[in-house]
């Protein structure tokens, strides 16, 4: 809460302003990022502006200025927060968790690498070697999901492309014991086809660029990437360094406990993945031919598969009649090329989930007796994908968007929760203040029967031709009376002029987005013809085996449709949102500056509407209404007792919270503050500025 570094640096905390308004929060946020001050607090919470540039605070030095301070002892730092949360876990107890939010490229994992690298560093002083070695396997467990979850995109060249929930467990001592990775939505499609200018996933250009010759040629692959339909769109980018970025990955690989079968099997998927992206395919009208069968014999032989049933899965699918007779289907020549999309994708997204699932396996908590070791507490760190508006949102935005609101959702709560819990602690009455509440929008698209998703399933799950036209028609029926919901036939306030017949727009609570409903029920539906899974189940590779435990099923025993890919969504967001809810949270909201990457520039307008949808003005207000700062009565008295002649240089009264009193007494500001069990309460920064000046005095 102090001015610790002089006002020509603008205000570290956004509760300090002088008044409330849009142009001072962003005065100060501009000054703030233009002097190199990349993080402030709204009390708790960290707003942190991407610097785009390499930032000097990082290091052995600072770590140690923050380590055990209380926030506003330093400047504002991610390292103070993740303090904070270690603090309340080692010393309360509690559960904490540190949620990081904003949009792509606003520098959510780079914070999440910090508070890791922070929360590594305080650890552990003994080095005792089981300890280290748990926080080794975290720390490199990031380059992993980074090189095979991570893209180039136009927004972003190390951009997220699913969503990471990583819990650290601490035994009573507060050392890391163990972890646990949460994955979120894989954007798979990314595997077939990528924007102009964007990438495949990282991991391909390394293999492709850094595996070794004789690697390349055991997968049957050439080391170029121009040479493959799936990666060919990022081949001419060379902003990642990729044979560098394939050395560090293979030794990740290898620290984290992954056998050398393991990460071979790894790279067989992979090469499986663009051999079967170059195959073309040929329709005489009657039947469907693969032209080049030399590919899937490669693809056989790194699937450790049957080449004529890699042939047969490609081409046909198996189907039940209604007599119970089994017959195999010819595919259209569309039907081969979308199957075989389909089953690339889910081998990705599978490969991906199986490797999560092993870095787990190796950090999960053993032997963990809590009579005998003490409660197993711990830190959760959050790093999801932020809003999306795009000119074409599509389904994988409408389910990010909804994640966003649940997570709004819980911010709203916990923040409330949080501040109302505190006042009862510490017996001061609080007056409740009103918070614009998203659940109305929550609800529109998870009520059972009634919402959104609702609706989508019940769409995928009617026999015959439903289209998307005839989905968008039900939910404009349906969905007509709700006021965040507008049908097609209204015209929006968009200059660009829309397609109205295939469009849905949601006002959500981080501003208006317009959904193109075209290809919905398909992703939602996510088919995969059952013939390729029994076709991985198959494989003589126990990895490949073990990723695909539903190909054991037969055609005549897949009777029970599975969940959709908005269902089993959903249901992953509401766990995680149970979870956190449960946590001590703390936040950190990121702002990306401009568009450009560039360190320099702050573009006003694009950090304005973050702000905004961020809800950060809200946040100051709450802060404010209630009160905006509090402090363990000792440490007021630390910092202040020489602004004031009872308590100088020592008091002579019969508690701290006297002596604290006769310091507000002094500079006259009692009206302004509450006296809680073990903490003053102040209500405007106001009073905090009259001490601050006398303390400078
Ligand atoms: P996405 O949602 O696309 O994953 P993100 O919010 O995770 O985006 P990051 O990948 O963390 O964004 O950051 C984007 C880039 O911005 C980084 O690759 C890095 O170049 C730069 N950057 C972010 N934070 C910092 C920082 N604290 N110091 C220096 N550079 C940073
Ligand atoms: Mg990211």
């Amino acid at each position: 809460m102090a001015e610790l570094e002089g006002l020509e640096f603008g205000k570290s905390d956004f509760v300090l302003l002088d008044e409330v308004t849009m142009e001072q929060f962003m005065e100060n946020l501009k000054l703030r990022f233009e002097k190199g001050r990349i993080y402030t607090y709204i009390g708790e919470v960290v707003v942190s502006v991407n610097p785009y540039r390499r930032m000097e605070i990082y290091g052995k030095d600072t770590i140690d200025a923050y380590r055990g301070r209380e926030l506003y002892e330093n400047p504002p730092h991610l390292y103070a927060v993740s303090d904070a949360a270690y603090k309340a876990m080692k010393r309360r107890a509690k559960d904490t968790c540190i949620v990081i939010s904003g949009e792509s490229g606003a520098g959510k994992t780079e914070a999440s690498k910090y508070i890791m690298q922070y929360i590594a560093a305080i650890t552990n002083p003994s080095q005792r070697a089981e300890v280290e070695s748990v926080k080794n396997v975290l720390l490199k467990s990031n380059c992993v999901l980074e090189a095979f979850g991570n893209a180039k995109t136009n927004r972003n060249d190390n951009s997220s492309r699913f969503g990471k929930y990583m819990d650290i467990n601490f035994n009573f001592n507060g050392e890391p014991t163990g972890g646990h990775i949460n994955n979120y939505l894989l954007e798979k499609s990314r595997v077939v086809q990528q924007q102009n200018g964007e990438r495949n996933f990282h991991s391909f250009y390394q293999l492709l660029r850094g595996g070794s010759d004789e690697l390349l040629q055991s997968l049957h692959l050439q080391n170029d990437p121009a040479a493959f339909i799936y990666t060919k769109e990022g081949a001419a980018t060379t902003s990642n360094n990729d044979r560098a970025s394939h050395k560090a990955v293979m030794s990740a690989l290898e620290v984290i406990g992954f056998s050398a079968e393991e990460i071979n099997s790894i790279y067989q998927i992979l090469a499986s993945i663009l051999l079967l992206g170059n195959l073309q395919f040929e329709s005489d009208g009657e039947s469907v031919q693969i032209l080049g069968l030399e590919a899937v014999g490669h693809v056989s032989e790194l699937t450790a598969t049957e080449a004529d049933s890699v042939r047969k899965s490609l081409l046909f699918r198996t189907v039940a009649t209604g007599g119970g007779e089994v017959i195999e289907k010819g595919h259209t020549e569309q039907d081969t090329c979308c199957g075989r999309d389909a089953f690339v994708k889910a081998l990705y997204e599978r490969l991906f989930g199986w490797i999560v699932s092993r870095i787990n396996s190796v950090i999960e908590v053993k032997d963990y007796d809590p009579v005998l070791h003490g409660k197993n507490t711990v830190i959760g760190v959050l790093d999801i994908y932020g809003f999306e508006i795009f000119d074409n949102n599509s389904f994988e935005q409408f389910c990010i968007n909804y994640c966003n609101e649940k997570l709004q959702q819980l911010f709203i709560e916990l923040i409330l929760r949080q501040e109302q819990g505190e006042y009862q602690r510490e017996g001061i009455t609080w007056q409740h203040i009103d918070y614009f509440n998203n659940q109305i929008i929550v609800d529109l698209v998870e009520q059972p029967h009634k919402g959104i998703i609702s609706i989508l399933d019940e769409a995928c799950l009617t026999v015959g031709k439903v289209t998307d036209t005839v989905c968008l028609e039900s939910m404009d029926t349906k969905l007509a009376q709700h006021p965040h919901y507008t049908s097609r036939k209204v015209r929006t306030d968009h200059t660009k002029v829309l397609d109205f017949k295939k469009h849905f727009r949601i006002r959500h609570y981080a501003g208006d987005v317009t959904y193109s409903v075209e290809g919905f029920l398909e992703k939602n539906k996510d088919l995969l013809f059952q013939d390729f899974k029994r076709l991985m189940y198959n494989s003589a590779n126990p990895v490949l085996k073990e990723m695909w435990p539903d190909g054991q099923l037969s055609i005549t025993e897949v009777t029970k449709r599975p969940l959709t890919a908005a269902t089993l969504f959903k249901n992953s967001i509401v766990a995680l949102v149970d979870k956190l809810g449960c946590k001590e949270p703390y936040y950190v909201r990121c702002i990306k500056p401009n568009e450009m990457k560039s360190p320099v520039l702050f573009d006003d307008a694009r950090c304005q509407h973050q702000v905004a949808y961020l809800g950060l003005m809200e946040n100051v207000m709450v802060r404010r209404a209630g009160f905006a700062y509090r402090q363990h009565y000792a440490r007021v008295l630390q910092r202040y007792k020489m602004t004031c002649e009872y308590t100088w240089p020592n008091h002579l009264m019969d508690s701290d919270r006297e002596a604290v009193e006769a310091i507000v007494t002094q500079h006259g500001f009692q009206d302004d503050v509450a006296y809680g069990l073990t903490k003053l309460f102040v209500r405007t920064p106001r009073s905090l500025f009259t001490l601050e000046q006398e303390r400078a005095a």
